[in-house]
């Protein structure tokens, strides 16, 4: 029987689910708050000067998973790209991540993969045994100098809080190559959408069955006329708040055009904590097949979310987990919605797990329609 579904949020999340429904023969509406589908993700060419930019901080595309590629080469042509981040730390420029580059010019050496390997485990502070917060894990896996060159200001700007108060699990392993791979990421897919990723949210969304409302903020009263919702807002907005705020950090980004290129890469961190921002994305970088005479670059400052501001990054300390668990427990409570996406369940999740989730949640709800089962409110663990 055809069921009625409402998608609350036109990013990716909601839109993969609505597509596989919809090719099922559903009827589904999906509603944006924002004027724009694509969420997080949107893309548009600047006005001033033709180029694509990623209007919510640089997004590149990468993946291990075979089914999640195949997917989103249906919708977009994908060109080459590797991301190869530099960094300015004490008045230099590095090569992110820390690879054998890095850590001879640091050094001033010419060390070996090896030579470089003894070299770390020389400056490593053996005398922490075991590493509880990300100061000590940093400084357990690669000493005092390279933690404060390229960790200590960018990780406090970037969370707000002193290394020596995130926890250990920040830093999971050990964050250094020992040959000169500056590939930023380590997947086995990566490539950039040759006409932004808007382009890929319109084409997933454009089915007969699917309805798109932008501009439309969702109200309690839509619930009754839908079979089922999915929710990719943030978990606690669904609760109108009742238990509190989950803690997140927003981002300030501040524009510029020049002529020409303004630094030669796509992304160049910026280590040192007396340098207000964390990062500038060029975004002509990130379509290197273009050509453009003008350039537009975005300043990249961090702080914490406001109830007004946009959350990007989920913070997820102690504070933030003990609250999630009463959310995920309301939540579990909850009838005819599913909570689904990077603010639904409370995650950072690159596009390729975004989208991964979304096709198994789908399936996941296929099978539960099939089966005349009622639909769970997630079908994700929620790390909890
Ligand atoms: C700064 C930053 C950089 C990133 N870079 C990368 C990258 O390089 N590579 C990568 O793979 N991933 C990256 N990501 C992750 C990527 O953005 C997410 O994977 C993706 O956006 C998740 O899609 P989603 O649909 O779950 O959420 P979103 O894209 O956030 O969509 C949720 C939508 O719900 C809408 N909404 C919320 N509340 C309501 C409401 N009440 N009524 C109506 N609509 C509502 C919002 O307006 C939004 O459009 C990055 C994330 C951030 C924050």
């Amino acid at each position: 029987m055809t069921k009625k579904f409402l998608m609350v949020g036109a990013g990716f999340s909601c839109a993969v689910i609505a597509r596989e429904l919809a090719l099922l023969g559903h009827e589904v509406t999906v509603i944006d708050k924002n004027k724009h589908i694509a969420g997080n993700c949107y893309s548009k060419r600047d006005e001033a000067t033709g180029i694509m930019v990623h209007v919510y901080g640089p997004h590149i595309f990468h993946t291990d998973n075979q089914r999640v590629w195949d997917y989103i080469n249906q919708f977009a042509t994908m060109m080459p790209f590797i991301n190869r981040v530099k960094t300015i730390s004490q008045g230099e420029v590095y090569s992110l991540p820390i690879n054998l580059h890095t850590i001879n010019q640091f050094f001033h050496k010419t060390c070996s993969p090896k030579e470089a390997k003894d070299l770390i485990e020389s400056k490593a502070d053996l005398s922490i045994e075991t590493p509880k917060t990300f100061e000590e894990q940093s400084l357990r896996f690669v000493g005092k100098e390279l933690y404060e060159a390229f960790f200590k200001g960018y990780t406090k700007k970037q969370w707000g809080f002193e290394p020596s108060e995130l926890p250990a699990s920040i830093l999971k392993r050990l964050p250094v190559r020992f040959n000169y791979d500056d590939n930023y990421f380590n997947h086995k897919y990566q490539g950039m959408p040759k006409d932004g990723y808007t382009e890929i949210v319109a084409g997933i969304l454009d089915h007969p069955n699917i309805t798109v409302q932008t501009n439309q903020a969702f109200e309690k009263r839509m619930q009754e006329e839908y079979d089922h919702v999915f929710w990719s807002g943030p978990l606690d907005a669904w609760f109108d708040f009742n238990l509190g705020r989950l803690g997140y950090r927003t981002l300030d980004f501040e524009a510029f055009v020049d002529e020409g290129d303004f630094q030669g890469n796509a992304v160049i961190n910026y280590g040192d904590e007396s340098v207000p921002y964390t990062r500038i994305s060029e975004h002509k970088h990130f379509a290197p097949w273009e050509t453009h005479e003008k350039t537009i670059c975005y300043k990249e400052f961090s702080r914490l979310c406001e109830p007004e501001d946009t959350p990007y990054y989920p913070i997820r300390l102690v504070k933030d987990k003990a609250l999630l668990v009463e959310y995920v427990a309301q939540a579990n409570q909850a009838d005819k919605v599913t909570f689904v996406g990077r603010l639904g369940t409370y995650r950072y999740l690159d596009m390729d797990v975004t989208i991964k989730e979304a096709l198994e949640t789908a399936d996941q709800v296929k099978l539960s329609l099939e089966t005349k089962q009622k639909l769970k409110p997630f079908y994700v663990d929620m790390g909890v």
